[in-house]
C-alpha cells in the first residue's frame, strides 16, 4: 500500500491510499498541478528503508521508514507520530533505524 498527503500549511487537506505506487504518485502529480502551494507528500505504508549511511538527522528529527525522509514528528497526544505517513514510535522499523529501543516510553 502507498500514500499520498497533501498539507496547507500544518493542515491535512488530502489523504489517499491504494495498493499501485504509480497510481498515488500519479495523484500527487495531479495535486501538484492543481494545487501548487500544498505541500505533497508520498509515502510507502508497508516497505521499510534503511536511512542513508551518510544521512543526519537535523535536531528533533527521527528517521521516517516510510516516507524515507528525517522528520519532525508531533505528538498525538500519547505517542510520537510521522505528520505525514502517521507512523509512530511504537513501529519496529522506526525504533530501530533511530535506536530507540530501550529509549521511548510505550
Ligand atoms: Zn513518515
Amino acid at each position: 500500500m502507498w500514500g499520498v498527503v497533501a498539507f496547507k500549511g500544518a493542515e491535512e487537506v488530502v489523504r489517499r491510499v491504494h495498493k499501485e505506487k504509480e497510481t498515488v504518485l500519479n495523484w500527487s502529480e495531479k495535486i501538484k498541478t492543481k494545487y501548487p502551494t500544498l505541500k505533497v507528500h508520498v509515502y510507502s505504508c508497508l516497505q521499510a528503508t534503511e536511512p542513508p549511511t551518510d544521512g543526519q538527522a537535523k535536531k528533533n528529527q527521527l528517521w521516517c521508514p516510510y516516507c524515507v525522509e528525517y522528520r519532525k514528528f508531533k505528538h498525538d497526544g500519547t505517542r510520537l507520530v510521522c505528520p505525514v505517513c502517521e507512523v509512530s514510535t511504537e513501529d519496529f522499523y522506526t525504533k530501530r533505524y533511530n535506536k530507540l529501543f530501550g529509549k521511548v516510553k510505550t
